[in-house]
């Protein structure tokens, strides 16, 4: 996602694209799965960085993240650690790669690009999705809202816990809490 500059941004990049600091920022670009919400999210990013990122040809261009590397923004170095992710089997990206001590955040920020979303199923090991209906199929004990649910309970309108596959969230007395996949079954 991108979106115009806004002056804090502009001031951050200092006029500069965050990851060749070669040419002018043109675009706010955010690295997903986040929004262009608050600039911690975003890039600041040249034309010509982002056409490649859009799908254009890189040519050498790349080598430009041994800069960004070292950029003390996590939004610079998620995007930067995601592109050479992606180019990891060609040496000299796989050597940046693990040239600098990325914190544990950003690696888990830059690699969600790559990971298959994941697959919650019920006590049966049948898929679950969103706005589904369940029955618990056994006593809840839920912890620090001082109720017990009992088996059989209905929950509708389930969500998945998008980085959980074990977990869901659902409401039961008018609260919202997370459940444990393996102790609901899908309601027909
Ligand atoms: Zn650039």
């Amino acid at each position: 996602m991108k979106s115009t500059i806004s002056s804090t941004l502009q001031e951050r990049c200092q006029g500069l694209c965050e990851l060749c600091s070669t040419d002018s920022a043109a675009s706010a670009y955010a690295v997903s799965p986040k929004n262009n919400d608050v600039i911690e999210n975003e890039v600041a990013l040249c034309d010509q960085c982002l056409s490649i990122l859009e799908g254009k040809d890189a040519g050498n261009h790349w080598q430009c993240l041994a800069g960004s590397i070292w950029n003390t923004e996590p939004s610079v170095l998620a995007l930067s650690y995601r592109i050479l992710y992606g180019l990891k089997d060609q040496d000299w990206a796989n050597e940046l790669l693990t040239s600098v001590d990325f914190e544990e955040s950003v690696v888990t920020w830059a690699l969600s690009a790559y990971q298959v979303q994941a697959v919650h199923v019920d006590s049966n090991g049948t898929e679950l999705q969103n706005g589904d209906t369940v029955v618990l199929t056994q006593v809840l004990n839920v912890k620090g809202a001082n109720f017990m649910a009992p088996k059989g309970t209905v929950v509708r309108k389930i969500r998945l816990v998008p980085d959980n596959p074990e977990q869901i969230e659902g409401k039961v007395n008018e609260q919202t809490i997370v459940i444990l996949t393996k102790f609901v079954r899908k309601s027909a």
